[in-house]
């Protein structure tokens, strides 16, 4: 039996050498596994006719026969199109050209009959087809065959013949030299159970479908395999790690906690706050380790059920760090933090990467004597240099920013792993979170503080600044403050320091009786604190900034957030750099500027941030929109799930039923020992040797 991820493509007959190389490069296909699992990204069914009736939803490419009642022009400029107005006696559908009109009224008659293949758009309740293909009835034997697979290309591969038929028939070659090779990744009693088709079938089916449903089964089947084993990973260290890492038992709330929360806790805590400061003082008194991922969006303040979670280690005898990805940010929650607890006898340190080098050996002495007792602090916290006495409680702030690495040196602080808190506020859906976290335990805050004023979320165009500029300094005359965010995008960094630059003269001119601040990520630390300073000291009256200041920064007396060219920035981004202002009692607001020009999908995001405050609403949106490849938090650590198949936008049912039967399985044989489940702990081992292993990261 030959192992398909060891055989390389190129024994492949009608590959070699140079299509080897090329399928490598430009779809990273390298064995027959490889290409057996590229699959086809559209079907288009020619294998039956629909009826006008009939189209609903989300349909694939469909075809129609029927012919045209007239025709005509609507629209200006450049939404001026052609629709045809086509029936089939069941109803009448819009066919829709922006282009090739005269082509189209001269070869397409009304009254003749005629064959319409495209895939249906919906306007509200009404459907129609964008630039479908059309073909005269006569032509019905040709264009009839089935359900054709389309298989991504790109230009190089065209131009080596590498076309998405091609591809097809490379699969077809493989499929057909082997056939007890094809070996069932899922153990015959699971397959059972969940009633789904072997793999062997699957293979076939989705690459040469019979029917719509025998490739929805070999879909389905194919996509629960995937998601299946990431779940059945997860879980498995998850357990494994429970029973081997004991936790540091915290069995008392001391007089830390209770003094704080009865006598300085400056406001009452919200029911969720409350709640989730329960769930994690229960967790951390169990005996097991916590690893707890804290969700909650911006403003609904987190910082103080880190404040009061790290209380509690004080109180049984611990030491407890805080780490926030920039200085910035780490600055202020030390501020914060001290702040809070500045009557009691609590001893807070700061450690950052500009700390000077007599203050740091300083405090390092103190962190390994454990007279410190709350650290605060940036990356410098996971230096070598930095040991605790008894380090109880790890907690990192936004922690998407953080890489995986980072994050575990943490656990490493202390001979016991310290429980572990990650905090973040770019919400993530559930499917997600299941998939990336699915072996955290997670707490959410979703309710904000009282009396805080909705922000009045608008969006404008460029070409009328004027307009805008009159409101900002209208605002800022009643005293208010001013964020402007320019986009910053990797790759192109000089660009977006033009932008910035450019900003920074325009409102200087604009605004010359006020003064203007600039921030950006070239900038030395410790100019870009003076300058942040500027601002949050009340200064300078505009902040212009690239995203640096998307996490965490706190100035309440801001209360508008200008984002130019807010199309370059995604849902979660957005929504984030808005969370910056809202926070005093003032009414805020953010204005999204954007060009005119913008794309269907980018009108949709910045719609929906002009109707919703509701970060988890956001994401969830964000995640249909996107897919679950770009999303925040996966993204940025590089530490994307690279799915195949499934899509967590839309199989959120398959995973929780993924999830269930791993579960299932991990009950009756944690460590997969019995004889039927041989397959499972194989494939695991194949699957996930050499990737992150997330049960041992927080
Ligand atoms: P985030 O979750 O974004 O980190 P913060 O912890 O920075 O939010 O809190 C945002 C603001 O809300 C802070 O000024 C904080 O003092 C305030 N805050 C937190 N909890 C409450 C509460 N229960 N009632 C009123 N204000 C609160
Ligand atoms: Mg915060």
């Amino acid at each position: 039996m030959i192992d398909l991820e060891r055989r390389s493509i190129v024994y492949l007959p009608g590959v070699g050498p140079k299509k080897a190389e090329l399928l490598e490069k430009e779809i990273g296909v390298r064995s027959y596994a490889d290409l057996l699992s590229f699959y086809p990204y559209k079907y288009i069914d020619r294998s039956r006719f629909y009826k006008i009736s009939e189209i609903e939803g989300n349909m694939p490419y469909i075809q129609l026969k029927g012919r045209f009642q007239y025709f005509e022009t609507v629209g200006e400029g450049r939404s001026k199109r052609l629709i045809g107005k086509f029936t089939d006696g069941t109803g009448v559908i819009d066919l829709v050209w922006f282009k090739g009109v005269n082509y189209i009224l001269e070869k397409y008659k009304p009254g003749a009959d005629f064959i319409v293949f495209g895939k249906p758009v919906a306007f509200g309740r009404v459907y129609n087809i964008p630039h479908p293909d059309i073909d005269p009835m006569s032509s019905i034997e040709q264009v009839a065959s089935g359900l054709t697979p389309y298989y991504s290309t790109t230009e190089k591969m065209k131009k080596a013949f590498l076309n998405s038929r091609a591809i097809q028939n490379l699969v077809y070659t493989i499929l057909n030299s082997l056939t007890d090779e094809l070996a069932d990744s899922l153990p015959e009693y699971l397959l059972k159970r969940v009633g789904m088709v072997s793999f062997k079938e699957a293979m076939y089916q989705i690459h040469f479908p019979d029917s719509t449903e025998k490739l929805r089964n070999a879909q389905t089947r194919l996509k629960f395999e995937e998601l299946f084993y990431i779940q059945l990973n997860m879980l498995q260290t998850a357990g494994q790690r429970k029973l081997r890492i004991k936790g540091l038992v915290f069995s008392h709330v001391g007089s830390y906690f209770n003094t704080f929360y009865s006598d300085y806790l400056p406001f009452e805590l919200t029911g969720a706050q409350k709640r989730v400061v329960r769930e994690i003082r229960t967790d951390m008194g169990s005996g097991r380790q916590m690893n707890r991922l804290l969700q909650g969006d911006v403003g609904s303040g987190k910082t103080l059920v880190a404040l009061l979670s790290m209380l509690l280690a004080l109180d049984n005898g611990y030491q407890a760090c805080m780490m926030a990805p920039t200085e910035i940010l780490a600055t202020q929650h030390f501020a914060t933090v001290a702040g809070f607890l500045k009557d009691m006898d609590v001893k807070v340190a700061l450690l950052t990467g500009s700390t000077r080098k007599k203050e740091r050996e300083r405090l390092l002495a103190q962190i390994a004597e454990g007279e410190i007792q709350i650290l605060i602090g940036t990356h410098a916290l996971i230096e070598d240099t930095v040991v605790f006495s008894s380090l109880g409680l790890a907690i990192i702030d936004e922690q998407h920013r953080f890489g995986v690495e980072q994050r575990s040196r943490l656990w490493k602080k202390n001979k016991q792993i310290p429980h572990v808190l990650v905090m973040t506020a770019t919400p993530i859906p559930r499917t997600l979170a299941m998939t990336l976290y699915g072996d955290l335990d997670v707490s959410v805050i979703d309710e904000l503080p009282p009396g805080r004023k909705p922000i009045k979320t608008v969006h404008r165009y460029d070409t009328n600044k004027k307009q805008l500029y009159d409101f900002l300094r209208k605002e800022i005359e009643l005293g208010r403050q001013v964020y402007v965010v320019f986009p910053l995008i990797e790759g192109s960094e000089k660009l977006d320091y033009k932008d910035l630059e450019e900003g920074y003269e325009v409102f200087k001119d604009v605004f010359p009786e006020f003064t203007v601040s600039m921030v950006h990520g070239r900038m030395k630390a410790a100019d870009k604190e003076a300058e942040m300073n500027r601002f949050i000291s009340g200064e300078a009256h505009i902040l212009l900034a690239t995203t640096v200041i998307e996490v965490g920064v706190n100035v309440p007396n801001a209360s508008v957030m200008v984002i130019e060219s807010a199309e370059r920035f995604g849902l979660s981004q957005l929504h984030q750099l808005r969370g910056r202002v809202g926070r005093g009692a003032e009414q805020s607001y953010c204005v999204l500027v954007s060009s005119y020009k913008l794309s269907n999908d980018t009108r949709k995001r910045l719609e929906i941030m002009v109707n919703s405050n509701d970060g988890f609403e956001i994401a969830e949106a964000d995640l249909r929109l996107r897919g679950h490849g770009d999303l925040e938090g996966t993204r940025q650590s590089g530490e994307g799930i690279d799915l195949k198949i499934a899509d967590l936008s839309s199989d959120g049912q398959l995973l929780q039923y993924a999830r269930d039967m791993a579960q299932m399985i991990l009950a009756e044989d944690p460590d997969l020992t019995e004889e039927r489940n041989l397959v499972l702990n194989q494939k695991l081992k194949k699957l996930f040797s050499n990737k992150i292993n997330w049960g041992m990261i927080s």
